[in-house]
């Protein structure tokens, strides 16, 4: 290998003699490049290993925020297998966030929601949430990610100024679900009754009216003590519309997890105005 300084090489080549070495062939840059590069290659262990402690040091205090944390579902175990009433979350990475920024495009925002929730859940598979705890883990998942500040503008209903609110998401009340709500009587038939509330897997069973009248019975568990589905089916068919009505409402709309609105005074004509709390893209960021 040609040891000779540039200094030497150019007195070389100004002398006429630009090999060196009569031997070995001038180096071409490329060559010379290759050359520098396994150099740099071989020297490049202990470099690597600072480069780790570098960016170690400068993620030191994310590394606890980035950890999974174990949160309790507002269903209180009362629903689940062997009476889990916790998951563990873990905030949105790098990844995460690109996958929600493909949302513009996407026609099916649920989807993509789907896939966040898989991503940073462990614990109970999505499609076995409640639509309730699963809202409350959507919840919870901003606040670890981006805070428990969130801004919304709101048109206020009466004279349609434009109100900037910030919501802190903690200020929002979370209501437990209740072993009572779901174990009662009924007002006509004189029943107690013990009903099962749906799964986010369930949707399709009473997204419409006519299939959620059609597929009641599924979601009674105990009319008296009678647990034969098909004497329930028949039950539900013959009772009255006041013991249906008490039946939907038990399973189809329970009042429990998170709110989904928040009230505010509109400062120009002092209307108090009722905001629903959206799920969209806008949720899922920083503000
Ligand atoms: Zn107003």
């Amino acid at each position: 290998m040609n040891q000779d300084s540039i200094v030497d090489l150019v007195k070389q080549h100004q002398a006429g003699n630009p090999g060196g070495s009569p031997q070995e062939a001038p180096k071409t840059s490329q060559e010379g490049a290759v050359d520098h590069k396994a150099q740099m290659m071989s020297e490049n262990i202990p470099v690597d290993k600072n480069v780790e402690a570098a960016l170690e040091a400068l993620l030191g205090k994310v590394k606890s925020k980035m950890a999974w944390s174990e949160i309790v579902l507002p269903s209180q175990g009362l629903l689940y297998p062997d009476g889990q009433k916790t998951i563990r979350i873990r905030p949105f990475t790098f990844e995460d966030e690109r996958i929600l920024k493909s949302m513009d495009g996407i026609k099916d925002p649920d989807a993509v929601i789907e896939r966040l929730l898989r991503n940073a859940t462990d614990g109970l598979e999505v499609g076995e949430l409640t639509p309730h705890d699963r809202v409350y883990v959507l919840y919870r998942l901003r606040g670890i990610s981006y805070g428990d500040g969130y801004e919304v503008s709101h048109d206020c209903d009466k004279c349609s100024i434009t109100s900037k609110l910030e919501l802190s998401i903690k200020s929002l009340t979370t209501t437990n679900l209740t072993r009572e709500h779901m174990v009662f009587n009924l007002p006509d038939s004189e029943q107690e009754c013990e009903v099962k509330l749906p799964r986010m897997q369930d949707e399709h069973l009473y997204n419409n009216n006519s299939n959620l009248m059609n597929n009641m019975h599924m979601f009674v568990y105990r009319v008296g003590n009678i647990t034969d589905k098909t004497i329930i089916e028949a039950f539900i068919h013959k009772t009255t519309v006041r013991d249906i009505d008490t039946l939907r409402n038990r399973i189809f709309a329970p009042e429990y997890g998170m709110e989904n609105h928040f009230f505010y005074t509109c400062a120009g004509c002092s209307t108090k105005n009722k905001v629903d709390i959206q799920l969209n893209e806008n949720f899922f960021t920083a503000s």
